[in-house]
């Protein structure tokens, strides 16, 4: 099959992490027999530095011909790049946010795998860990909290300052299909976060997740409260599948799920929209600090491809394959830099690309 992907190297080491997950890329359409054509996209800092503005029309309707968008990270040093002598609207990370939008992007994925070679960088105790854990969070991520309306005022001398929470029954119903849906692509459990003893947004929520859940009889679904969950997060992850959850409970949630793990070099995630279309990246920036360098890790870069073989082309082997190739990779000792423990053998990001490469 021929696929078009549209590239988003953006900026620090954005373009180095970029590179290898292609090159992993090239090597799935070799062994599997499928074409990628790639179509280059300018990003943040890098657009601004060509057309003075972090995102172009152009940029957005090349993404939105595209069956996917594989991006790297944006932004550069607030202290010492220019980017941030502009005013806000037009800065780097005023590009994501408007791509984002444009691309109707409302379910982000947050996947939290252990692998076992790094459990040492896992805060939570072995026998917590046990044989480690596997989940993803989909977080809803244009409505709730953070898009209601908001306003300040005062009365008699005293500020009041009001955020509204609100969810309509459409907003809920399309990204519960999406966990449910992979949650069939996984361990078919999903685990409905909310607030329903206190907020009617999470009683309509649980309502409309009941609802959901009719059409997919081959998942077993079960609902948590969010304060129980931030505590089982740490006190038994292991017992999440799909977590499925609102946004600002997603936001906390999937920030401390990803701690769990803790290695930020190797985090992917995914944005959807309502088609199989996704915008998928790294969890972490563009780390001004290592760009160039020849330092970064491209593993959750490598393993957003993964995901965007999964989830927006359905490519499930192939996407097995890639994340095989990571667990091998692994286990044979090689490490870069924030991933390294005694023992391993330390390599670039170079170096790490080639190896997954040749794994598969
Ligand atoms: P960061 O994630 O870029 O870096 C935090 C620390 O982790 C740094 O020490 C960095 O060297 C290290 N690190 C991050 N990714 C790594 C990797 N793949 N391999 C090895 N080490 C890695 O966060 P920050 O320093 O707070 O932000 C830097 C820039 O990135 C800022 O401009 C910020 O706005 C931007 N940012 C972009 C995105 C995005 O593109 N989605 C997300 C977060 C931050």
């Amino acid at each position: 099959m021929n696929y078009k992907i549209a590239l988003i190297p953006g900026d620090g080491i954005g373009p180095e992490i970029v590179r290898e997950a292609k090159k992993v890329l090239d090597r799935v359409c070799e062994k599997y027999g499928h074409s990628f054509t790639y179509s280059e996209v300018l990003l943040g800092g890098a657009s601004i530095d060509v057309h003075g503005v972090p995102l172009t029309q152009e940029a957005i309707d090349t993404a939105k011909a595209c069956d996917a968008v594989l991006m790297g990270s944006i932004g550069g040093d607030a202290k010492t790049s220019p980017w941030y002598k502009l005013e806000p609207s037009k800065r780097p990370e005023a590009g994501l946010l408007a791509i984002r939008k444009a691309l109707n992007l409302f379910a982000n994925l947050r996947p939290a795998y252990l692998y076992n070679e790094l459990r040492k960088a896992c805060p939570l105790r072995d026998e917590i860990i046990g044989d480690g854990f596997d989940m993803i969070i989909v977080r809803e991520l244009t409505g709730g909290l953070y898009f209601g309306e908001r306003k300040t005022i005062e009365e008699n001398g005293v500020k009041t300052a009001i955020d509204t929470l609100s969810y309509n029954e459409n907003e809920i119903r399309r990204i519960a299909i999406k966990a449910f849906e992979i949650a069939r692509k996984r361990r078919s459990k999903v685990t409905s976060v909310d607030k329903a003893n206190v907020l009617d947004s999470s009683r309509l929520w649980r309502k409309v997740v009941e609802d959901v859940a009719k059409d997919y009889p081959d998942v077993t679904l079960e609902h948590m409260l969010v304060d129980n969950c931030a505590m089982q997060l740490v006190r038994d992850p292991k017992q999440f599948d799909v977590i499925l959850t609102e946004n600002m409970f997603g936001d906390i949630l999937s920030d401390e799920a990803s701690m769990v793990t803790g290695s930020i070099g190797m985090l992917s995630s995914a944005s959807l929209n309502e088609t199989k279309f996704g915008l998928y990246e790294p969890s972490h920036g563009s780390a001004p600090d290592i760009a160039g360098q020849d330092k970064a890790n491209p593993i959750a870069t490598i393993l957003s491809a993964a995901m965007m073989l999964r989830y927006s082309l359905d490519l499930d082997k192939e996407a097995d394959a890639v994340e095989d190739a990571v667990q091998k990779v692994l286990t044979l000792g090689y490490r870069t830099g924030d991933i390294m423990s005694e023992g391993c053998k330390l390599v670039g990001t170079k170096e790490m690309g080639d190896l997954v490469t040749d794994q598969i």
